[in-house]
């Protein structure tokens, strides 16, 4: 059994996803993005399914629906179809997603190819985006035209003197909430429907069918203390699902009732995803694991949009940043990732035993 160890870039945990899938036994997919990897790589949706065909349940595992938070989800995915695959109760099917978003992934991006951030994007594109009347004022602070040392010291000390002003809390909301008036800005919705959604919308039925009962859990990093991985559900506190997510997981929280560590938010992928898979009873949730402050965080991804925005991604010195970005988003210290693989074993463990006894 291979020890964990989170890859170094895309192509090489593509490949380690593909492999273990392949000596699993797994049905195999992989729908080609249109566009390439910074060393001109393909880039691919793969879709491993293990388990009976046949079974009334499924459980669906995603990975990199922000891109660079694929680091984790991909090793956690690779590492299941190595070692639970064969394990896989005959009532369940597993339907794992490998970087729903390829593009963030290779170029070590939360957001997309269109500098989209996936989970704002999944609003209703026939009425017009939600406003977020206030990102407007600190546009030009979070994403300044350079990124040189003096920049980045006073558009930091202005948005922290916005925290101290109107308190962090409002800060997150109005940064993080997402915002539909700033392309190059930071948690950008897009102006329609992106690549990704498009795929999912076309694609999760048919890798669904025919289970009527379906369980999500969509892997995430960058949110809450250390390796601690916190439970989130796009559902309201009151509805069935939010009550079967915690009668399967335990202490979940609602994103859209603001308790969780993540701000109140709308276009998330799972918010839309029953209309994708009509007349099946979906139980899902976001496992979003703990890395380094949130601040360090929000200037990870500040220096990320700057050089996509006004510098040259394919440059050398884009590395630098490239490299700022994963650590703020992965972890290779064998203690976090040993922290990250229980609660991932124990969330998956809870889905498949409810899954499997449930009908
Ligand atoms: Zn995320």
């Amino acid at each position: 059994m291979r020890e964990l160890r989170l890859a170094d870039d895309y192509q090489q945990a593509r490949t380690a996803f593909r492999g273990a899938a392949e000596a699993a036994g797994a049905e195999m997919e992989a729908h080609p993005h249109p566009l390439q990897g910074p060393g001109g790589e393909d880039l691919a949706v793969d879709v491993a399914v293990v388990g009976n065909p046949a079974a009334d349940a499924a459980l669906l595992i995603v990975s990199g629906t922000h891109g660079v938070e694929g680091f984790t989800g991909s090793e956690l995915q690779r590492r299941w179809l190595e070692v639970s695959a064969r394990n896989c109760p005959d009532e369940v099917r597993v339907v794992l997603i490998h970087a729903f978003n390829p593009h963030g992934f290779a170029w070590v991006r939360r957001v997309n190819e269109d500098n989209v951030d996936l989970n704002r994007n999944f609003i209703d594109w026939a009425k017009p985006p939600p406003a977020n009347d206030d990102y407007a004022n600190l546009a030009p602070l979070l994403v300044p035209d350079s990124w040189d040392e003096d920049t980045q010291q006073e558009t930091t000390t202005e948005l922290l003197a916005f925290a101290e002003r109107e308190g962090f809390e409002q800060l997150q909301h109005v940064v993080s909430s997402g915002q539909f008036s700033h392309p190059t800005g930071v948690f950008y919705g897009g102006t329609g429907p992106a690549w990704s959604h498009r795929w999912m919308r076309e694609n999760a039925s048919r890798l669904l069918s025919p289970a009527r009962r379906v369980g999500v859990v969509d892997l995430h990093t960058g949110l809450g203390p250390s390796g601690h991985g916190e439970l989130g559900s796009s559902a309201r506190a009151k509805s069935s699902s939010f009550q079967r997510a915690t009668t399967w997981w335990g202490d979940v929280r609602s994103i859209v009732d603001g308790d969780s560590v993540s701000a109140t938010l709308t276009g998330e992928w799972l918010a839309r995803f029953d209309d994708f898979v009509p007349d099946t009873e979906i139980t899902g949730v976001g496992l979003e694991y703990g890395t380094v402050d949130i601040i360090s965080v929000l200037q990870a991804l500040r220096a990320d949009a700057v050089l996509h925005a006004h510098g040259d991604p394919a440059a050398p010195e884009a590395a630098a940043i490239r490299a700022q970005v994963r650590a703020a988003f992965a972890d290779d210290d064998p203690r976090w990732i040993a922290k990250v693989l229980l609660r991932f074993d124990e969330v998956i463990a809870a889905a498949l035993t409810n899954l499997a006894s449930d009908g």
